[in-house]
């Protein structure tokens, strides 16, 4: 536990794991996401997109996105929804990046490992030589 300000209002509070906002915020946040469930969870609205949503619902994208990111909301029956690449903001519905990001990122990581052993590479044959 720490003490902290509140992201949303300002307010001091004792800040954990599973609180990143004071009491009052988080009441207030749970009641956005009820409004949301309720909404998804009809079968009419399924093919709603995030604009229809925010729309319907009045809740703000950011909190919606924010609900979907940490896995309250479940997006795999939402053929329209997604939330942004962490690298280049285009919309994904798994992971953190997209594929071309992912994929670049795999490179650099492999660039990285070669890299790596070239430099163990070099060092062996280096101590060899000694
Ligand atoms: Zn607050
Ligand atoms: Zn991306």
């Amino acid at each position: 536990m720490e003490l902290d300000n509140c992201p949303v209002c300002g307010s001091i509070f004792y800040k954990n794991q599973f609180n990143q906002l004071c009491p009052k915020c988080k009441k207030e946040e749970e009641k956005l996401y009820e409004t949301v469930y309720q909404y998804m969870r009809k079968r009419e609205n399924r093919a709603a997109t995030m604009n229809q949503i925010v729309e319907a619902t009045g809740v703000p994208e950011e909190t919606i996105l924010k609900f979907i990111k940490t896995g309250r909301l479940q997006i795999a029956q939402f053929p329209n929804l997604g939330y942004p690449c962490d690298k280049c903001g285009k919309v994904i519905r798994t992971g953190k990046l997209c594929e071309p990001c992912s994929t670049v990122l795999k490179q650099d990581l492999d660039e990285f490992d070669q890299e790596q052993a070239r430099k163990k590479a070099h060092g062996k044959t280096y101590l060899s030589r000694n």
